[in-house]
């Protein structure tokens, strides 16, 4: 579902060269959800940005449900990016508009009907377990209410990948077990196949099928949960 190829990412800082991604090869499977784990600076986001193409890779081949993305005109990108949702620590919601509006927004961007966009936002408000809440304003939720929102969002195109950057990291324990549980139903439920980056084991130990171990940009271990961390 996705596959990276040798990616390799180089910032230039004025003179400097900083090398966030050296030669990072994976691939997901449909359906699974998998993690990559890293201290801060250890090139997670990069690469998670990678896979949507936020960044473009110095060298090496991005490739979504068999698309290369690299070689893909700013159409055809945008149309791959449709199959692609993204969460994020910080939720990214607009402080503006109600919870209806910001999961209709992308979908009025893309055109759907009047009737189709009350149908999806209904729809995946109730899975996230928030239809009651549609006329508020992000500053009337709590922080997993609001991620509940951006997961709303994030599904209401109906992408068949998640991208996860660091989603629970702002919330409390409880809090991050209703997030979890919540990823894990849509995995199953929706058969979306996730894609997640995180500092924290236990996010690892209670979703992940495989997992990569990242370290100064490179993948210096990688396999199935069970295989690359003992079980508490
Ligand atoms: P992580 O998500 O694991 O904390 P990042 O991907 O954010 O790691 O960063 C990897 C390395 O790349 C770090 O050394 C960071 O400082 C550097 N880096 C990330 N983004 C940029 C950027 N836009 N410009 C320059 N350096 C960057
Ligand atoms: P626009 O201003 O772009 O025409 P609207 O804000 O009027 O869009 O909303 C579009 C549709 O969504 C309307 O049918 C409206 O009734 C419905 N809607 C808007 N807010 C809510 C809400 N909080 N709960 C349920 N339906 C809503």
């Amino acid at each position: 579902m996705i596959e990276l190829k040798n990616i390799t990412k180089n910032y230039k800082v004025g003179k400097k060269t900083i090398n966030a991604l050296d030669d990072v090869s994976l691939s997901v499977h449909k359906g699974e959800i998998y993690g990559v784990i890293g201290y801060s600076g250890a090139g997670k986001s990069t690469l998670i940005r990678c896979i949507n193409l936020l960044e473009t890779p110095t060298e090496g081949e991005v490739f979504v449900d068999g698309i290369k993305l690299n070689d893909l005109n700013k159409n055809d990108l945008q149309q791959t990016r449709q199959k692609i949702g993204m969460i994020f620590q910080g939720y990214n919601l607009l402080t503006t508009a109600t919870v209806y509006d910001n999961v209709a927004i992308p979908l009025k961007l893309a055109g759907l009907s009047k009737d189709l966009i009350q149908q999806r936002v209904k729809k995946y408000l109730e899975i996230v377990g928030l239809s009651d809440r549609a006329s508020a304003f992000p500053a009337q939720l709590s922080g997993g209410q609001k991620q509940r929102v951006a997961i709303a969002r994030a599904l209401s195109h109906e992408p068949e990948i998640l991208l996860s950057d660091e989603a629970t990291s702002a919330l409390d324990p409880t809090t991050t077990e209703s997030i979890l549980d919540l990823l894990l139903e849509i995995n199953q439920e929706l058969d979306l196949t996730i894609f997640l980056i995180t500092h924290e084991l236990s996010v690892i130990q209670r979703l992940c099928d495989r997992v990569a171990v990242m370290q100064d940009g490179q993948i210096v271990e990688q396999g199935p949960v069970v295989d690359v961390f003992t079980q508490p």
